[in-house]
């Protein structure tokens, strides 16, 4: 089991005035080469479910291990060890440094890893050329269009070669053509037996035929597991 979340909760700011119990009693498996989507509308927990699973904020109470580890044994610089090992995350508006070129952007996970100059650039440009934008390296991000930005986004999440792909809305910003681009990159990385998990409300994420399995999420609880 890749993901495996058991009774899982998270509850904000515990204790204070602002306290917020985003999820409640989560029970979550996911195999190794499944794709999850996590579907619900808005606040339902969705983004604090695929933060937990990435190992980007703990659980405050319950179970949660990834990748064969259980997070709360893990002391956080085992952890962010861990995530860089295991994870990689496509965030909604991609996180992208726009003074940065696409080819320091895509490499960037890799500098504290300790991988020299040549090998990080050399690993780059092969997932710039697979994702079609090549052509892309040298500009800066904040210069580049919609669709590049998304397959920078994608290249960085790959770069450690990470088994586990999670994308929280990835094409919420994106138009039609873009979001099937998306998914049909999804696809691929599904056949090469990458472990995906996306959160969406977007039906066309939901219903694409790369999808295994979709888990509602509802007011901080899930509905299946
Ligand atoms: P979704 O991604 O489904 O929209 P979220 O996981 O972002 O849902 O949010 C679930 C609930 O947790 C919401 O009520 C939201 O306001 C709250 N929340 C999310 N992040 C934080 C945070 N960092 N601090 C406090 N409350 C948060
Ligand atoms: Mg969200």
């Amino acid at each position: 089991m890749l993901i495996e979340l058991e009774k899982v909760e998270k509850i904000y700011n515990r204790g204070r005035a602002n306290q917020v119990r985003a999820l409640t009693e989560v029970d979550l498996l996911v195999v190794a080469g499944e794709v999850v989507c996590l579907r619900g509308p808005s606040g339902s927990g969705k983004s604090t479910l695929l933060a937990i699973i990435g190992c980007v904020i703990p659980p405050t109470s319950g179970r949660a291990a990834i990748a064969g580890k259980q997070l709360a044994r893990l002391p956080d610089r085992f952890l962010t060890i861990h995530r860089r090992e295991s994870i990689g995350f496509i965030f909604q508006r991609f996180n992208l440094l726009p003074t940065l070129t696409v080819l320091e952007n895509v490499t960037l996970p890799l500098l504290p890893l300790g991988i020299g100059p040549r090998e990080r650039r050399q690993r780059a440009r092969r997932l710039l050329e697979r994702l079609g934008i090549a052509h892309r390296e040298n500009f800066p991000a904040g210069q580049i269009s919609g669709g590049e930005l998304q397959r920078t986004a994608i290249a960085r999440a790959l770069i450690n070669n990470q088994p586990i792909i999670l994308a929280d809305e990835p094409t919420a910003h994106l138009d039609t053509r873009l979001s099937h681009e998306f998914m049909a990159i999804m696809a691929e990385l599904k056949a090469e037996g990458k472990t995906i998990v996306i959160t969406s409300h977007d039906p066309l994420v939901a219903e694409d035929s790369v999808i295994d399995r979709v888990v509602e999420v509802a007011d901080g609880r899930v509905r299946c597991c």
